[in-house]
């Protein structure tokens, strides 16, 4: 088999992963979004990536999601920036980006607010640090509620959900509590929620846990080692 045959056969087996892994715990398949991360690999990869089905695509740098965008040959994509935005960053990526998944503290978020506007209005999720780990970026599940509040204040934001990594040192099933606490912390919260902050998504789950993630309630699920096995 070929590569570009391997990353077919990767992409098809990790869609069913997703399907089967809803349909596991009552889920519809239509509810969960595969971002295939293609920090790993060049624009040419990337173009491969989309061609064999992946059309939403998520990169954790700013810089390489502006250059891959603007070499871009391949079919349409939305992309999604997984990874921290520095506040000077913000006004290019806002003008590529889909969705904006680290939103990890009040400044940057404000920062998001000011350069987007009425008509077009930014799409970000709220970063939780859900395990704790003192390493890690994101609002504390104590600060949530505060930070959902001060959201709320920032009329160009549409807050669509959260986003949270499990725990460095917890594979597969173990990072299953992890998965839960942000489903719980989301369901707590959402009475409270006004108009802007909507929290229909959870962006949890990577290659190793991806189905741990959705079985707890992930719609979507960012992958990328696991798209490029056999590879690159
Ligand atoms: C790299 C990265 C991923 C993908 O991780 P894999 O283990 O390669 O699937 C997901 N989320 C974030 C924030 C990342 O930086």
């Amino acid at each position: 088999m070929d590569r570009l045959q391997r990353l077919e056969e990767n992409v098809k087996s990790i869609h069913q992963r997703c399907a089967n892994a809803a349909q596991s715990v009552g889920r519809d398949a239509t509810g969960v979004q595969l971002v295939a991360v293609t920090k790993y690999v060049d624009t040419e990869w990337t173009e491969c990536v989309a061609e064999a089905g992946c059309h939403q695509l998520g990169e954790s740098r700013p810089q390489q999601l502006w250059e891959k965008s603007a070499i871009w040959q391949g079919p349409d994509v939305a992309w999604h920036l997984i990874g921290h935005l520095q506040r000077n960053k913000v006004a290019r990526t806002l003008s590529i980006a889909h969705l904006i998944h680290a939103g990890d503290s009040m400044r940057l978020l404000k920062e998001i607010n000011r350069h987007a506007t009425e008509t077009s209005p930014a799409r970000v999720l709220v970063e939780v640090n859900i395990s704790g780990d003192s390493a890690k970026t994101g609002f504390s599940s104590e600060e949530l509620p505060q930070a959902l509040d001060e959201v709320a204040q920032l009329p160009h934001l549409i807050v669509c959900g959260l986003m949270a990594m499990a725990s460095r040192d917890r594979r597969g099933d173990e990072a299953r509590s992890d998965f839960s606490a942000l489903r719980e912390l989301r369901d707590l919260c959402l009475p409270n929620c006004p108009g802007n902050v909507k929290l229909d998504e959870l962006s949890m789950g990577m290659s190793g846990d991806f189905e741990v993630a959705i079985e707890e309630g992930a719609t979507i699920v960012r992958v990328g080692s696991a798209i490029f096995e056999g590879v690159v």
